[in-house]
């Protein structure tokens, strides 16, 4: 695993990402000292949580002997962007199965995917439904003999493993951690982490997140299995399921407004399918005295900048 580490720092990875300041009067007015662990800085293309994910999958695809990547997405998953990225620069070939039809015009996920050499599959939302038990998998898995398959979204054991290392990063002390949550992946890795310390909160960036608080649980056996730990499941964290707003990919002119002042203030850049949800559900707990004076708050910038909103007007 030391080797596969090596070639990947050679690759201007960066993993021992800023932990800074976040500028908010809310955060001011409430006494709490609210900090961003900067993990969108990680890779311009493989950012944030798609990264610490991957990295323990690309280590297992290599001493498996796997030449090719197959995953799943949607038109605009940030996890289909980062294999491709990800694939060209560690030398696997991708595959991306892609719910839907393909479309006149591929979005700019897609785009950049196919120009990294990612082959795009496109299937029904029905056979995409059933993933790798759908009849169409055969077909692709005839085509490419060695491959080694990672799930939608990334989430998968070693995904929690590579999550979980990035709380040894964090010198500061802190009494809260929140961060994005679409599979649940990085909040169990974050959990993991922590190890019993502080709480950590998830906020579902999908309508229904209800599912995350099972998911993450299992998520989290199969962590302390896989690793023969015997612990029992930890208690210290929970999900916000109220910050949706709409539901996944959805967002409302209230989040957008949001997200133009946080980055005033802030000067870095979030996005609306995920980080942005989180920040905003973070200060609102602020506001709503949900921390306590004194007490410091760290979330984490999962990156996703690819699919931000306001791209096209840069
Ligand atoms: C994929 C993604 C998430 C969700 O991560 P999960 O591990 O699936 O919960 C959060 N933030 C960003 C920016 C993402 O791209």
């Amino acid at each position: 695993m030391n080797d596969k580490r090596q070639t990947v720092n050679a690759k201007r990875i960066n993993e021992t990402t800023p932990v800074q300041r976040v500028r908010s009067q809310v955060a001011d007015a409430a006494g709490v000292r609210w900090l961003v662990k900067r993990d969108d800085l990680i890779h311009p293309q493989i950012s944030g949580n798609k990264w610490r994910k991957l990295k323990y999958n690309l280590a297992a695809a290599r001493q498996g002997g796997f030449d090719t990547l197959v995953t799943f997405g949607g038109a605009f998953s940030n996890h289909l962007y980062a294999v491709a990225a990800a694939g060209r620069l560690f030398g696997f070939k991708t595959v991306g199965i892609v719910r839907g039809e393909r479309a006149a015009n591929l979005s700019p996920t897609l785009q950049f995917a196919e120009s990294c050499g990612m082959e795009l599959v496109f299937w029904s939302r029905e056979a995409y439904r059933s993933k790798e038990n759908a009849p169409d998998f055969a077909e692709t898995a005839n085509r490419h003999a060695s491959f080694y398959l990672i799930p939608e979204g990334g989430t998968n054991e070693l995904a929690v493993r590579g999550c979980a290392e990035m709380i040894g990063e964090i010198a500061e002390p802190f009494d809260y951690l929140t961060c994005a949550c679409g599979t649940g992946g990085t909040l169990a890795g974050l959990i993991a982490g922590c190890d019993g310390r502080g709480q950590v909160i998830g906020f579902s960036a999908l309508k229904g997140g209800e599912f995350l608080v099972t998911e993450v649980g299992k998520l989290l056996e199969n962590h302390y299995a896989a690793t023969s730990q015997t612990k029992s499941s930890p208690k210290n964290w929970h999900i916000r399921t109220e910050y949706h707003f709409g539901g996944y990919a959805r967002h409302t002119p209230a989040l957008l407004d949001f997200m133009r002042r946080f980055e005033q203030e802030n000067g870095f850049l979030i996005e609306q399918v995920y980080t942005a949800k989180m920040f905003y559900g973070t200060e609102e707990l602020m506001r709503q005295g949900g921390f306590r004076r004194g007490e410091t708050v760290i979330s984490l910038h999962t990156g996703g900048l690819q699919g931000r909103v306001f791209n096209s007007e840069l």
